[in-house]
């Protein structure tokens, strides 16, 4: 059986290392578009749960090493009003909810540990095309190549290839996340902060050299004015709406920015061709989910191909992306839940929104089940 992955991103790479590790020997080969050595990675700071962690050890990535910081609990409050909900990695009987490592950091160690593997790893093979009918799939290359598989499975993040078969749906959340590294005056070691402020949802995620990532949503117009601040103007109106949970935030770097797009593709899987992570949805990344996401679709993936090994490999394809839905859609409408529907919208909302962190955070048996899904699944 010859396997194409069409994306050496994060997830594209884990797919490609959980399919030998649950024991699929088919011959694997990952198709990336960037030349090998010069992909330009963003130095997002990604916020992993325990599980992509365990997960990450068991496909044998070996981030023993790589500066990480761990998360013990994440607070989420409103800007100017009332309600304070703790999530708590003790709540659940943890000693971390996950920890954050760059992503750098983390696609060194990927590759490191395809380097030990019989995957083929391409770079600068650019897929222009999918072909798919009954169980013949071809991709194109940019250089002219035509390459056949008996399954083909996309992980190219937002690359947008057009998959015969099955329907992208994209909206431009109007919405902009603006970047910067911050440093705290009272750095609190294992805080994140998820905060409703009066311009867009703002995360603080604690980053490995003991700073932490501003990640602020606003709408575009917001963020083009914010990002045409000086420094210290920047950093007072960060200041105003983070709270004083981390004391004063001063700017580290600079500020960088990302459009938020939310996308979904539906069907995720047609005959042998099948979608993961981004490929499949992007979310906002006020909820730190998308990579948490992708990374469970490679798993989940790997062990249906495990597990059904005797069925047509359209079957399994089909079978996975049934699998992955509920927890597909949850995550999605969490993510979207913390990104659009806390979006301030006016002071008459800050008493519902306020009303409900505080009757989650009552909520114990609530609190924890909806824990244990983000962080140990
Ligand atoms: C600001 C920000 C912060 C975030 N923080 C978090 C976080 O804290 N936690 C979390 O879980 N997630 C987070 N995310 C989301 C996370 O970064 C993505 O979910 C993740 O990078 C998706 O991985 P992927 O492999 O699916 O796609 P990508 O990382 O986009 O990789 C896709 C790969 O496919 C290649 N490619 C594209 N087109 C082609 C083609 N035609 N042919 C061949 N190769 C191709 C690309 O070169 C790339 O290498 C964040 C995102 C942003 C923007």
């Amino acid at each position: 059986m010859e396997l194409l992955i069409v994306g050496g991103g994060p997830v594209g790479l884990a797919a490609a290392l959980a399919l030998r590790e649950r024991g699929i020997r088919s011959s694997m080969t990952v198709l990336e578009a960037a030349p090998a050595g010069r992909q330009v990675y963003s130095d997002r700071n990604i916020a992993l749960s325990s599980g992509s962690w365990r997960f990450l050890r068991r496909i044998g990535v070996a981030l023993g090493d790589a500066p990480q910081a761990p998360i013990t609990r994440v607070e989420v409050s409103q800007q100017g009003s009332f309600g304070l909900l703790t999530l708590d990695a003790a709540d659940i009987g943890r000693a971390e909810l996950g920890a954050a490592i760059t992503y750098p950091a983390l696609m060194s160690a990927l590759h490191t540990a395809i380097g030990t593997t019989d995957i083929a790893l391409r770079h600068d093979a650019r897929v222009t095309a999918l072909e798919s009918s009954g169980d013949d799939t071809r991709v194109a290359l940019a250089n002219g190549e035509c390459l056949r598989a008996d399954g083909i499975i996309i992980a190219d993040g937002a690359g947008g290839i057009t998959l015969p078969g099955t329907r992208h749906h994209s909206r431009d959340s109007g919405h902009v996340a603006v970047l910067a590294s911050v440093t705290a005056s009272r750095p609190q070691p294992g805080l994140a902060i998820e905060r409703f402020t009066a311009h867009g949802t703002l995360a603080l995620v604690p980053r490995s050299d003991g700073d932490w990532t501003a990640i602020w949503a606003q709408p575009r117009a917001d963020a083009e004015r914010a990002l045409a601040l000086p420094d210290e103007a920047y950093a007072a109106m960060l200041n105003e709406a983070a709270g004083r949970a981390l004391g004063t935030l001063t700017l580290a770097g600079a500020r960088t920015q990302f459009p938020l797009v939310w996308h979904l593709r539906e069907p995720r899987s047609s005959g042998s061709l099948v979608a993961i992570g981004n490929a499949a949805q992007g979310l906002h990344p006020a909820a730190a989910q998308g990579l948490n996401l992708g990374f469970a679709d490679a798993r989940v993936l790997a062990s249906t191909m495990a597990a059904c090994k005797a069925a047509p490999i359209r079957e399994r394809f089909a079978t996975f992306a049934r699998r992955r839905a509920p927890d597909r859609l949850l995550r999605m409408g969490f993510s979207g839940l913390l990104a659009h529907g806390f979006h301030r919208g006016g002071w008459i909302l800050d008493v519902p929104r306020g009303a409900g962190l505080m009757a989650l955070q009552l909520a114990t048996p609530a609190r924890r089940a909806l824990l244990r899904r983000l962080v140990l699944a």
